[in-house]
């Protein structure tokens, strides 16, 4: 059964219009889905009992089912949720010194293929709905109201490509960002991406204003190729391009990923190459280090390694963070628990 959570604002109004009911009764409904984060229409008190009939006859509200909980020592959260059709997907918690943030996931599988990625073990069966995004969102926000804890920040960075999933992507930021409902603001929202050119140049047109970050992880086009495959399709200088021209219209800022992989693309020689294809833009470097993957072989790179990898980023006038590890006593790392579970 389709979920009510895939309708955003402007949607939810134009489908209470073709059900012949007011403007206003959509109004009522999205503020019970997302600001009182009801479970069921039967709790939406001021729709009549025709309407909420109706409702409950074409929709659920949630289209998923909690079949995993693993909580790591630093309280960072990884649900494994179950889908109507049975399909498995994953949502993070991680608690941060400005807040709770939830890392989602866009597609059951991806079809990016990058070489270190456990997402990547499990081919893509479908995309996301954008109401089974808002549901993984939905699902812990009400698990924190028990605490009054709200969900400051939102990453789109679990398995799947978002812009691989554009439409259904867009539909759910909208939805979070929309002010009657969680009103997460736009600055607070990151879509990450592997480096899809004409996903970019379209987005750059959206003048949104969601974050941006590049999952880049290797600074030649030589390399790039063999950990991305996506590198193929679109170099280094498309990528480039695009995102300098994303940068002047939108004037944001931009992140770029950077997995450091020992002995891979940790090198002095890395920094300086990659501190060149950066600087001058108006962008910074999230250094992350590597949750390993049993499957794909490559290593963690040691805390020295990563600490001196960014000293010289700042030397060389890019900015950058390192950031720390969570979760590494779970599954923690993309698509590996549930990658886990379907190979049983
Ligand atoms: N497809 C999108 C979003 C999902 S991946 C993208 O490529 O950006 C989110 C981020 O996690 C990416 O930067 C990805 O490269 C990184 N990642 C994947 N596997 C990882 C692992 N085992 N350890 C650390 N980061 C990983």
């Amino acid at each position: 059964m389709k979920t009510i959570y895939d309708y955003n604002y402007a949607d939810l109004e134009t489908l209470f219009l073709s059900l012949n009911q007011k403007k206003f009764r959509a109004d009522q409904c999205f503020q019970w889905l997302y600001r009182k984060r009801v479970s069921s229409f039967q709790e939406m008190t001021d729709l009549s009992k025709d309407l909420i009939e109706t409702l409950s006859s074409l929709y659920c509200i949630n289209p998923c089912e909690c079949v995993e909980k693993q909580v790591a020592k630093d309280g960072t959260t990884k649900y494994l949720f179950q889908l109507q059709d049975g399909a498995l997907i994953e949502t993070v918690l991680m608690h941060y010194e400005f807040g709770e943030s939830l890392c989602v996931t866009s597609q059951v599988g991806c079809n990016m293929g990058c070489k270190f990625c456990a997402s990547g073990l499990l081919k893509k069966q479908r995309d996301l709905t954008s109401g089974e995004m808002v549901a993984q969102i939905m699902y812990v926000q009400k698990e924190l109201d028990q605490e009054s804890k709200r969900i400051s920040n939102l990453v789109i960075m679990g398995t799947g490509e978002p812009f691989d999933n554009y439409e259904n992507v867009m539909s759910f930021c909208k939805t979070i960002n929309h002010d009657k409902g969680l009103a997460l603001g736009a600055r607070h929202i990151t879509i990450s991406t592997c480096g899809l050119v004409p996903m970019i140049e379209k987005f750059s047109k959206e003048h949104v204003q969601y974050n941006l970050a590049i999952s880049l992880h290797a600074p030649t086009d030589e390399l790039r190729s063999k950990l991305m495959p996506i590198n193929h399709a679109y170099p280094l200088h498309q990528l480039m391009d695009s995102l300098r021209r994303y940068s002047e219209e939108n004037n944001r800022r931009l992140t770029f990923e950077y997995i450091l992989l020992k002995g891979v693309n940790d090198s002095d020689e890395n920094e300086r190459q990659l501190a060149n294809l950066i600087r001058g833009m108006n962008a910074y470097v999230n250094l992350i280090p590597y949750n390993q993957v049993d499957e794909h072989g490559y290593k963690t790179c040691d805390a020295k390694t990563a600490l001196h990898f960014y000293d010289c980023l700042m030397k060389n006038k890019v900015k950058a963070t390192l950031r720390a590890k969570h979760g590494d006593d779970i599954d923690a790392a993309c698509g590996q628990l549930r990658a886990k579970h379907e190979r049983g």
